[in-house]
């Protein structure tokens, strides 16, 4: 197949796109800036890219950057979309870009006939802040949906942003006729094929470089591995629909960290938590659905140390 990945140098579309060469795809990328090599030389060096590999700059607030790109295409993954917490301005640095950059990727591929379906890279995000409180006894799975008011009440910007993006997309699928997929990963870790540090590795980095405290927050885990074979699988299987939620399992930090005490106990991790509330509750992710497109979940134990070795193999921890 002909597809088109929007953002193809981030962490995880890094990995989709090497799946996809492997898999005998062609692919076509799309970056904000082609001629950067931090974004492309780790994807001009995959097997394949000779052959199969185009990139195109792209910007996802320009109208019709994508029509001639993704048309030719039979599947379109979007990807693109900022992952970073600390914004002065999150209506211009997140909501803007996730939102209006999905809506306009989805109008270039309604007008492009050979477009059969879109996946789009979600989130947990857009999944777990709802009224339903949590517990280690509550199954989350891929009925719930983020609620605007409550992301807006905590100010919880980047998962706003992901959860109207994700809103947008389906209202827009929907109203237009597209086959639409989500895969809403929970925090992605594994081994970097990029040379830059993204925000989901990078608080594995925070944790093993002698921080003091760790953040009082339960998060579920997921195989970057395992997310780019979600991805494109929901390309390849005819059947696949809907949303697709991703979790190994979900921890609070203090477990995190016992957990990298446990398999490397030189590091420096930090001993207390940020404040002195009682944790952050976990809960469970439910794993039928993602089951269903055929995919068993990497251990959060593997995927932890294929993150730790990989931040050592680049050099950003000693
Ligand atoms: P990266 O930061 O590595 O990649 C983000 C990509 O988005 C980059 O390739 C970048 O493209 C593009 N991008 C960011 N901001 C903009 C912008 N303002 N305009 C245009 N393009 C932009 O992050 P991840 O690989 O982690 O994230 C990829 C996707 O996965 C995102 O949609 C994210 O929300 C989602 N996700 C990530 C999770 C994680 O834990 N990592 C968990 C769940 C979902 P460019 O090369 O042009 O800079």
């Amino acid at each position: 197949k002909v597809v088109c990945v929007t953002g193809a140098g981030g962490f995880i579309a890094s990995w989709i796109v090497k799946l996809l060469l492997q898999r005998g795809h062609t692919v076509r990328g799309t970056l904000r800036d082609p001629a950067d090599p931090k974004k492309t030389e780790h994807l001009y060096a995959l097997d394949g890219s000779a052959e199969r590999l185009h990139l195109f700059k792209a910007d996802l607030l320009e109208e019709g950057s994508f029509d001639a790109i993704v048309d030719g295409c039979e599947c379109v993954f979007h990807t693109a979309s900022p992952f970073h917490n600390n914004t002065k301005d999150p209506e211009v640095e997140l909501i803007k870009p996730a939102v209006e950059g999905t809506l306009n990727v989805l109008a270039s591929c309604k007008k492009a006939s050979s477009v059969k379906r879109v996946i789009l890279t979600s989130s947990m995000a857009a999944v777990v802040f709802t009224e339903n409180p949590l517990s280690p006894g509550v199954v989350v799975d891929e009925k719930f949906f983020s609620v605007k008011e409550l992301c807006e009440k905590a100010k919880e910007w980047y998962v706003l942003s992901k959860t109207l993006a994700e809103q947008a997309a389906w209202k827009f699928s929907e109203d237009n006729g597209i086959d639409l997929v989500t895969i809403n990963p929970a925090m992605v870790l594994g081994p970097l094929l990029q040379p830059t540090l993204n925000t989901s590795a990078g608080l594995i980095k925070y944790l093993i470089s002698g921080s003091p405290v760790y953040l009082n927050f339960s998060v579920g885990w997921v195989n970057v591995k395992d997310v780019a074979l979600a991805h494109v699988l929901a390309c390849e299987v005819p059947s696949a629909s809907g949303r697709y939620c991703m979790a190994d399992r979900v921890l609070h930090f203090s477990e995190v960290v016992k957990i990298i005490h446990e398999m490397y106990p030189s590091l420096p991790v930090p001993e207390k938590c940020a404040d002195d509330k009682p944790f952050a509750p976990t809960y469970q992710v439910s794993r039928d659905k993602i089951k269903s497109l055929g995919i068993e979940l990497t251990p959060f134990e593997t995927t932890l140390r294929e993150t730790i070795e990989s931040l050592k193999e680049k050099g950003f921890v000693s």
